[in-house]
């Protein structure tokens, strides 16, 4: 059973397949930065016709994109530049024209083009090119050093109704800048999706900690990261957003690149192999796939590649398991060490809100996760946790005997007679979110 969570992002070249990436996806993005609202719908329709995957919408944020352009602007070095809604190169956004200071750089298509603003005024920005090459429409722009007040637009507000009225079980939210931005789309959202916080702003990067604190997850999103704060800098930071992530307990998603080659060819790099094992051996909860199976060539062989990537590094990973954080914790440190000194095959974990789940899966486990609740929706939101693989308890469970009773037939389709499980989780009499029993427990048949 893979550990490792696969996202896959869906696009013109895998809306029509998927039902053959289902066999190894297990939740599917929409980039909400693309499309209209019959478009969206008409991708949610799609999923849930062909896969029980979950869904993440991913909201755009404060992006600044290039306007429309007839053909392309080629830019040299030295040359000189104007952005206006009326001339040079088009940028209609107001909030280029607020946030962007005289010696600013202006960095477009991913940071390939790097620009020194020189003048400043209304609706038109002047600068020198450092780092030339080819601006075509719609391509992104970034000002590392521009002030923002929030990372949520209104247009994300508008978008967000919309993704949640379609039943998308997570939320990614775009160039958030504090914990404030993800607190105002938790308040609307309420419990209906998880709310991803995306980490690619360098104040993100400085608030880092009381952001994963407040979020339900957290993405490495490395495109962006990598032009704001320089790719020098992007090894460090990675590895940081993965740690912290891991000892408060909340799913990580490493994102970007990750097969980019893949894109146009059938084959990964050697380089792009060794990044995905070095990001399983970190202990990341899940591995996103963009271009590659958006708008790639090969997007079932992509999403495959990964899946056989991942099952071969996680049979040789070393766990690094993270302290406790709460007394809570001491249980769910026990549950493995009995399931994994009296080699047990599962560790089933019952959970009315997810936390004794998630508890367990912070603790990265050689034995695989099945977790158990009631609840439908989180059922789904629980896909994306490292190890776990959910159930719906389709009867209530009252009491402890109830819960090892129904613990023992799920594991009957996974585990051989007189194999031993681990059963854990919170005293179903008793309140929501403790982890407070542990029955070492050998099936019968
Ligand atoms: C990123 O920038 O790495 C990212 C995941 O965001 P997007 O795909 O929206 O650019």
């Amino acid at each position: 059973m893979r550990k490792t969570k696969i996202i896959a992002t869906l696009g013109p070249s895998s809306i029509d397949k998927v039902k053959e990436l289902s066999q190894y996806v297990d939740i599917f993005r929409i980039n909400f930065a693309h499309g209209d609202t019959k478009s969206h719908k008409e991708y949610f329709e799609k999923i849930k016709e062909y896969s029980d995957a979950s869904i993440l919408v991913d909201l755009p944020g404060p992006k600044i994109r290039v306007g429309d352009i007839k053909g392309k602007i080629v830019l040299k070095p030295g040359d000189k530049v104007v952005f206006s809604p009326y001339e040079g190169i088009p940028v209609e956004d107001p909030l280029f024209y607020s946030g962007v200071k005289e010696n600013s750089y202006v960095l477009i298509a991913d940071g390939s083009i790097k620009i020194n603003v020189t003048k400043v005024e209304k609706d038109r920005v002047e600068g020198v090119v450092i780092e030339g090459g080819t601006v075509t429409s719609r391509k992104g722009i970034n000002i590392p050093d521009i002030k923002i007040p929030s990372g949520v637009t209104d247009n994300d507000l508008q978008l967000l109704k919309e993704a949640l009225d379609l039943g998308a079980d997570f939320i990614g939210l775009s160039f958030v800048l504090s914990k404030d931005d993800v607190l105002k789309v938790k308040s609307i959202s309420k419990d209906r999706a998880w709310i991803i916080a995306k980490i690619e702003k360098k104040n993100a990067v400085e608030n880092l900690k009381d952001i994963i604190k407040v979020a339900d997850g957290v993405m490495v999103a490395r495109g962006d990261l990598g032009v704001e704060i320089g790719l020098e800098n992007l090894p460090f930071t990675q590895k940081k957003i993965i740690r912290l992530s891991k000892l408060y307990g909340k799913p990580v998603i490493l994102a970007t690149q990750v097969l980019e080659s893949m894109v146009n060819n059938p084959i990964p790099t050697r380089a792009e192999v060794i990044d995905i094992s070095n990001s399983v051996s970190e202990g990341v909860d899940a591995i996103m796939l963009s271009d590659e199976t958006a708008a790639g060539n090969y997007p079932v062989e992509a999403v495959k590649t990964l899946h056989d990537i991942i099952l071969a590094v996680e049979k040789r990973v070393k766990t690094v398991r993270p302290p406790p954080l709460t007394g809570d914790d001491a249980i769910a440190v026990a549950s493995v060490n009995v399931a994994e000194i009296s080699k047990a095959k599962l560790l089933v974990v019952h959970s009315r809100s997810g936390t004794s789940i998630i508890r367990i899966s912070r603790l990265r486990p050689k034995v695989p996760i099945i977790g158990l609740s009631p609840n439908k929706e989180l059922i789904r939101k629980l896909k994306i946790c490292w190890g776990v693989y959910p159930f719906l308890t389709e009867k209530s469970l009252i009491t402890l005997n109830d819960i090892i009773a129904y613990a023992e037939e799920i594991s009957k389709k996974f585990v051989k007679c007189n194999e031993n499980i681990v059963i854990t989780g919170g005293d179903p009499t008793l309140e929501e979110g403790r982890t407070d029993f542990i029955k070492l427990h050998q099936i019968v048949c």
